[in-house]
């Protein structure tokens, strides 16, 4: 029977959000989360995905089952057991969702077997825990397929798609026709977004939930700029001051401290005083890695003095992302082949994942340091780091594709690339804001704000209970 893990989450007091959101919001919030706890009261709230770090998912479950914890609810979240052969075809449904052909795959008999297979055993071990009354959220490919067994079990189960693309196309069809039979009975689907709704799916079961981030945690917490450098400095990617101390919050209040190295390609660090565009994401080639570096080499002038940090995991990390490494190989070989001058001006970096706090704080630290942050996407199911970094007041550059338009209002909360092949357009909107160092504080000012209006946690807990209260509220019409 496959090993699930059950990743430990920290309580986390709701109430800290006074802190963030303004008081009319939070009285609201506030009277959710009591309800939370009368209505969820002897059940436990079950999130099955595939990886515990690493990507946005991993990322919001950590800080919603925190708070939701915090407001004495039962939450717990369990990562699923897949072999490599699962974890290929699963990806290659992601990529599918998202209109690539990825691994160029089929998604046939023998795919559905495979991905049966892999999931039947998973259900099985889910369901030595799992109890009638309790609701399962079930996250994104990798889980869809244990929804009939939770059924049957007596659980209200839920779906959350975290992916999807504008315009669908023959690739995307077929990934819905290969997991739709999976989730037919589940109580409710939830996408990121309206246009990401699938066709076929029973009207009444949807929902839209758009992502958030977690204010607090040390990702996006507050970060004054000798700690950035203190950090920067201690991971070796960029110089800087070393008066403060390398140190963070972490998620239960302690001090961590960033002692591991980035794995810097073929540079020294960053020299103090840089100045700096980053992006931050996985290795994958719907992030455009190859996009953002040769758009910056063409078509930001050195005379701007910017260099350009490429950032993401160090590839070993990230359990169910088996393309990673390939991407990253892909990205040094084509980093290689730039002339000089470019190559001493775009710096590839890989951070340390042994501690997902002290990633995070670097992450922090990266997008803080940054004076522009980019997220050139080629297809994005909403983009975290758009508003991670938004919340830090950085002016964003980024494709307008999926959940990023609903982020960002181009010239006014960030800059938006109308077509993101279009890497002369990129590079135009980097040196716009290069150029106008105001306008870009004024932009990052802005996106902070309309971050804090749509995009923290409060907002999307609420919509949690109020579907979950619509479906419990069902279920007992029912008995
Ligand atoms: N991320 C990280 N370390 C890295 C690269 C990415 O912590 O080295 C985080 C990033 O900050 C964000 C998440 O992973 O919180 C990625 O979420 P997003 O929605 O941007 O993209 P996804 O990876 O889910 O496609």
């Amino acid at each position: 029977m496959p090993h699930l893990e059950n990743v430990d989450v920290h309580a986390l007091a709701p109430q800290r959000f006074r802190e963030v959101i303004p008081a009319d919001r939070y009285d609201k919030f506030a009277e959710a989360f009591a309800r939370a706890h009368t209505l969820l009261e002897g059940r436990v709230v079950w999130n099955v995905n595939s990886t515990a770090k690493g990507g946005g998912v991993a990322e919001m479950l950590q800080s919603l089952l925190a708070y939701a914890k915090g407001a004495g609810v039962d939450a717990r979240w369990v990562v699923i057991e897949g072999d490599p052969d699962f974890f290929s075809i699963t990806k290659r449904i992601h990529n599918h969702l998202h209109g690539a052909g990825g691994d160029k795959g089929e998604l046939g008999d023998r795919e559905h077997s495979a991905y049966e297979h892999t999931l039947e055993a998973n259900g099985t071990a889910l369901l030595e825990e799992v109890k009638s009354g309790d609701v399962v959220l079930l996250h994104d490919p990798q889980t869809a397929g244990l929804t009939r067994v939770l059924k049957e079990a007596g659980a209200v189960v839920i779906w959350r798609c975290h992916v999807g693309l504008d315009m669908p196309n023959e690739l995307a069809r077929g990934a819905w026709r290969f997991l739709t039979p999976y989730i037919t009975e589940a109580d409710a689907y939830v996408f990121s977004r309206e246009a990401f709704q699938w066709e076929g799916l029973q009207e009444n079961k949807m929902n839209i939930i758009p992502p958030s981030i977690d204010a607090f945690a040390p990702k996006n917490q507050e970060m004054n700029r000798a700690t950035v450098d203190a950090i920067l400095t201690a991971t070796e990617l960029i110089e800087g001051d070393r008066s403060a101390r390398p140190t963070f919050q972490k998620v239960d209040g302690s001090e961590g401290t960033v002692s591991r190295k980035t794995q810097l390609f073929d540079l020294p660090p960053l020299q103090a005083g840089a100045r700096v565009v980053t992006q931050v994401s996985r290795w994958d080639r719907l992030k455009d890695p190859l996009g953002v570096m040769h758009g910056f080499a063409k078509h930001v002038p050195a005379s701007s003095e910017a260099h350009l940090i490429l950032a993401g995991p160090s590839v070993e990390a990230v359990a169910d992302d088996p393309e990673g490494a390939e991407v990253l190989a892909e990205t040094h070989s084509a980093w290689q082949q730039l002339p000089a001058a470019s190559r001493e001006r775009i710096h590839l970096v890989c951070l340390p994942m042994e501690d997902g706090a002290e990633n995070a704080a670097i992450v922090n630290a990266l997008q803080r340091r940054a004076e522009i942050v980019v997220q050139k996407s080629i297809a994005e199911g909403f983009g975290l780091t758009v508003a991670e970094a938004m919340w830090k007041g950085r002016p964003v550059v980024a494709s307008r594709i999926g959940g990023i338009q609903d982020q960002i209002e181009d010239g006014v909360t960030g800059s938006l690339i109308e077509d993101p092949h279009d890497l002369a357009e990129y590079g135009a909107a980097l040196v716009g804001l290069l150029e106008d160092q105001s306008g870009a504080a004024t932009m990052g000012k802005a996106a902070q704000e309309r971050v804090r209006d749509a995009f923290l946690g409060p907002r999307h807990l609420m919509q949690y209970i109020d579907l979950i209260g619509k479906l419990i509220a069902g279920e007992q019409q029912q008995q």
